[in-house]
């Protein structure tokens, strides 16, 4: 990214009383082992969040702020526990959250869940889909099959298509060298499937990967710490993503309450804002996730065909 486009996305961060984006991790299991995450290396315990912790935090965002964005899942796979999830989305619609959105690796959001998750009005689906061809594909997305996950999504796209209603559905394509060469023909074919596609680049997470190179005298205050707050499937919460051990930890949502928990985590907020970078935790200097930016949004067409 540029100084100006680094630029312009630190002059809309600010100290903000409550986290605008919220990930909620579900499910801390996974059925894959993809290259570019942490997920086959975490070594905090794995396990499948209480439904009460999820009902804790829905009735105080749906007080304090339900448009806030709610993320499934953080760090595992959320259609490993396909009723539980669809159990936490009718709730968060039940006490009015604005903004449910999915995140899956799509191996599982096969053709017999997807009505019962239509059916919960959630507002977004993230298929993680980094490849076009088998062959990068599943280089990338270990021990996941291409065919399968373009089918499922494809299939969700047509049920949304006949129901003439529907979440939007994203197929995000993360930039890395193995796979960028196939970005263009991935581009059209989702388009044209009526998808909207989310590029954004790799992740260091918390500088465990390399990934692009990046220059200090550009450096921003960390978007993620400054907007999103994250609770693992059992109540802990990071300090940000790049915590993925949850080693700088704000608490336990089961003893506090979120906003109580991001006020926590203010002091670091602060040293972000002030470029007070030698004082923060060691992981932010080897951490790349400040540079990462905006995921770039690119819509199907809809425009009706015109005869000019
Ligand atoms: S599917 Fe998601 S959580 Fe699982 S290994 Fe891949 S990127 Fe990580
Ligand atoms: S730069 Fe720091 S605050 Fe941001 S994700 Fe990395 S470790 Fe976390």
């Amino acid at each position: 990214m540029s100084h100006s486009e680094l630029a312009a996305i630190e002059g809309t961060l600010s100290q903000i009383p409550f986290p605008k984006k919220f990930a909620v991790e579900t499910c801390a299991e996974c059925n894959l082992a993809c290259g570019m995450c942490h997920h086959p290396n975490m070594v905090r315990p794995k396990g499948t969040m209480p439904f009460p912790l999820w009902q804790k935090c829905a009735d105080e965002i749906a007080a304090t702020a339900p448009y806030t964005e709610c993320w499934f899942s953080f760090c595992g796979e959320p259609f490993l526990e396909p009723e539980l999830l669809f159990k936490f989305l009718h709730y968060g619609k039940s006490v009015g959250l604005e903004s449910l959105n999915v995140n899956t690796n799509g191996m599982l959001l096969t053709p017999d869940l997807v009505e019962p998750l239509l059916d919960t009005g959630l507002d977004l689906v993230v298929f993680g889909i980094d490849g076009f061809t088998k062959e990068t594909f599943e280089a990338i997305r270990i021990n996941a099959d291409r065919d399968t996950v373009y089918a499922n999504a494809e299939y969700l796209l047509d049920v949304i298509k006949a129901r003439g209603e529907g979440p939007e559905v994203q197929i995000q394509f993360i930039e890395m060298d193995e796979n960028e060469h196939e970005l263009e023909e991935f581009s059209q074919y989702w388009l044209e499937r009526g998808a909207t596609l989310k590029v954004r680049r790799k992740l260091s997470w918390g500088g465990k990967f390399d990934t692009f190179e990046v220059f200090q005298e550009n450096r921003i205050p960390c978007p993620w710490s400054l907007t999103m707050m994250h609770v693992f499937w059992d109540g802990r919460v990071p300090r940000c993503p790049g915590d993925t051990e949850g080693e700088e930890g704000a608490g336990n949502a089961w003893e506090a309450s979120l906003a109580e928990l991001w006020g926590r985590l203010g002091g670091y907020r602060q040293k972000h804002l002030e470029h007070r970078w030698d004082e923060l935790p060691e992981r932010c200097n080897t951490c790349t996730d400040w540079a990462t930016g905006a995921a770039e949004r690119i819509r199907p067409d809809t425009s009706p065909p015109c005869a000019c």
